[in-house]
């Protein structure tokens, strides 16, 4: 027992009574302070100025009386144990009071230290008792405060839905907040409110999930979901829901389910936009890709005429100055075609189109061509070009010579470019099982902080550089694309003023010498198909100039149609070995020709294209051509094919 001393009131009206209960209780060794009064009235004034531990009341009391005082003392003092005392024959009122909640009774005539001594120890252990009872109590209410505080405060919002009756048991605060409404109306909504702002498009995906919570998820299993909730304001919130099974039914099935929930609207919004973003890029290279195709095929087309008639015209006595000018033209389209093909191939990489022929070459011959190529611009420079191969190099290789020599004349390009004095060189070399090439030159050198972008489309490494060099910066952005298509490396190391090397291994496999194919071509021969009855489809009157010049020169009877539909005309009135067909007409185009010719006749027909774009070959072959050329050609190159269809 806690207390010092265990205050007392005793309540009586009779004084004597009194001092036989303070000397009972002195007797019965009790600590104590005892605090007496006569009237019921005086006892509730006490009992307002000072905490009592216990109460004795006498029964009869003038005015209100011992059982009116007890309840009162019960109603307003709970926890106060009142004893009764009583006089001898009041029984049946004891049980009365004992019903009114009295802790004890007993009649004033057995008042004896013993007896109270008695009652007093029961009344002791009643308060311990009680104040542990509150104590514990105490210590509930703090840990169901601290709980919910956790909940109330938590983030996330959490639930516990009831799945069987379709509706919400319990919710925190945050679904208040993330969506808008206040508390009363999220009560209006009533025990189905998830259901009733749920977006009917994500109805049925809902459902499965319930269904699945139900049926098949094992405690402590968490699943998530992901729906739309209507907000206050009718704005749709996205939520990502991770549920668990809280209770099963009797037969094992999950009833109602535990579930917290964040507002992911933010991270979805992101996501659309750059889901939009991503077509619209998509979008975007799309058009890029057919406008770099659509140029490329209005360019081509006026470049054919400029580069044929202008060999043609080479071949002519003219004065020094008139075929130095001659030359310069020559040369000019010659670069312009370079600068057309780069834009093509970039946009060809770019649109993922680019293909790699898989063929039996000799790579001893295609470097001795890179040599013939570059050895008079390198002499005219007045710098040594040298090519140096590794006896462990094979001389044949399977792969793609083309893009080889394509990576290779950029590099070397390059070299020679940006290199005024002293030498460049490759060298060709195997490692384990790659190929590597090395070109190093004494040129200008690139700066450092230059070096990681030079691989980049569209840039230079010096601002002036176009003006002085020439070059659309994307030689070598096509060039590491290449070389990482073929699964190979490219690397470069550079001084400023001294010079660079640029080094590419790639993954190579042996070729067979039997399967390479040689090329032998024989442009002067002619004879052969003089005389042939040729029909030239060409809208361009240039271009039928050009045409005109080249296919008289070969001794070949020509006829000139402007479109397919004079194409189709001619036929059915002459008889041809062969047409040559611009692809793109007024009228009629090249393919709808050849399709409506198909239909009669198979007279071997060569496709004119300016588009270098897969598809449309594809195109091109279905319709039933034979063969064709990519505008601008040679004139030996035309003459090549003229050859192969007419000579079989
Ligand atoms: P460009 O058509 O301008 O030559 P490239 O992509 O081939 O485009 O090269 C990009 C830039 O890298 C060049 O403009 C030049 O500044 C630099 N560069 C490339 N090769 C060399 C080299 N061998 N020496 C010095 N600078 C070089």
């Amino acid at each position: 027992m806690p207390h010092n001393a265990l205050h007392i009131l005793l309540v009586d009206d009779d004084e004597i009574d009194i001092m036989a209960f303070a000397r009972a209780l002195k007797r019965a060794q009790i600590n104590h302070q005892l605090t007496s009064c006569n009237y019921a009235e005086e006892a509730l004034q006490l009992l307002e100025n000072k905490p009592f531990h216990c109460a004795f009341v006498d029964y009869q009391l003038p005015g209100i009386d011992g059982l009116e005082l007890l309840k009162i003392i019960k109603e307003k003092y709970p926890k106060i144990p009142v004893s009764v005392l009583t006089s001898q024959g009041d029984e049946k009122l004891a049980v009365e009071m004992m019903k009114s909640g009295a802790f004890d009774y007993f009649p004033k005539s057995e008042v004896s230290a013993e007896k109270l001594g008695k009652n007093i120890r029961a009344i002791e252990r009643h308060i311990d008792l009680e104040a542990e009872k509150e104590k514990a109590q105490k210590e509930l209410r703090e840990k169901d405060a601290f709980i919910q505080k956790i909940v109330l405060s938590s983030p996330n919002i959490i639930y516990v839905n009831d799945l069987e009756q379709g509706t919400n048991i319990y919710h925190n605060n945050q679904i208040v907040q993330i969506l808008g409404y206040n508390e009363e109306e999220v009560a209006a909504l009533g025990p189905q409110l998830f259901s009733k702002i749920l977006d009917p498009q994500d109805i049925e995906s809902t459902r499965q999930h319930y269904l699945k919570m139900r049926h098949e998820a094992k405690d402590g299993e968490i699943v998530e979901s992901e729906f739309k909730l209507k907000s206050k304001t009718g704005h749709w919130v996205w939520l990502l829901a991770r549920d668990t099974p809280f209770k099963r039914n009797e037969e094992g099935k999950v009833v109602e389910i535990l579930g917290t929930a964040i507002d992911i609207t933010d991270r979805k919004t992101a996501e659309r936009e750059l889901l939009e973003a991503k077509k619209y890029a998509e979008q975007a290279a799309v058009a890029k890709s057919e406008f770099l195709s659509n140029m490329s095929h209005e360019i081509r087309t006026p470049m054919n005429a400029i580069m044929g008639l202008t060999d043609l015209l080479l071949k002519n006595d003219f004065t020094k100055q008139q075929t130095e000018n001659l030359k310069a033209i020559k040369y000019s389209a010659d670069n312009m075609l370079v600068i057309i093909n780069d834009i093509l191939d970039f946009s060809k990489i770019e649109a993922g189109k680019l293909n790699f022929e898989n063929i039996d070459f000799d790579l001893h011959e295609r470097i001795s061509l890179l040599q013939k190529t570059f050895h008079f611009r390198a002499k005219q420079k007045g710098i040594y070009f040298k090519i140096l191969i590794d006896p462990s190099v094979p001389q044949y290789l399977k792969g793609d010579p083309f893009r080889l020599n394509q990576i290779l004349v950029n590099l070397v390009g390059n070299a020679i470019k940006f290199t005024a004095e002293g030498a460049v060189s490759l060298f060709v070399t195997t490692y384990a099982d790659e190929i590597c090439f090395e070109v190093t030159d004494t040129g200008i050198g690139i700066a450092p902080d230059k070096l990681q972008h030079i691989f980049e489309n569209f840039t230079q490494a010096q601002g002036n550089i176009t003006r002085k060099f020439g070059g659309t910066g994307l030689g070598l952005a096509i060039t590491k694309r290449l070389v990482e298509m073929m699964k190979g490396q490219i690397e470069v190391q550079s001084t400023e003023g001294e010079g660079s090397t640029f080094l590419v291994s790639l993954p190579y496999l042996p070729g067979n010498a039997a399967l390479v194919e040689r090329e032998t071509v024989e442009t002067e021969m002619t004879n052969e198909i003089a005389g042939a009855r040729i029909l030239v489809a060409e809208d361009n009157p240039i271009n039928q100039m050009y045409l005109k010049q080249l296919v008289t020169q070969w001794n070949l009877d020509l006829t000139m149609a402007n479109n397919g539909l004079e194409v189709l005309d001619e036929c059915s009135k002459n008889e041809f070995d062969l047409v040559l067909m611009d692809v793109q007409m007024p009228e009629m185009d090249g393919i709808t020709a050849t399709r409506e010719l198909r239909k009669t006749l198979k007279i071997p027909v060569i496709a004119l294209t300016a588009d270098a774009m897969e598809s449309t070959r594809n195109e091109l072959i279905e319709a039933g051509i034979n063969d064709f050329i990519t505008k601008p050609f040679k004139g030996s190159e035309l003459l090549e094919k003229i050859k192969k269809q007419l000579i079989k």
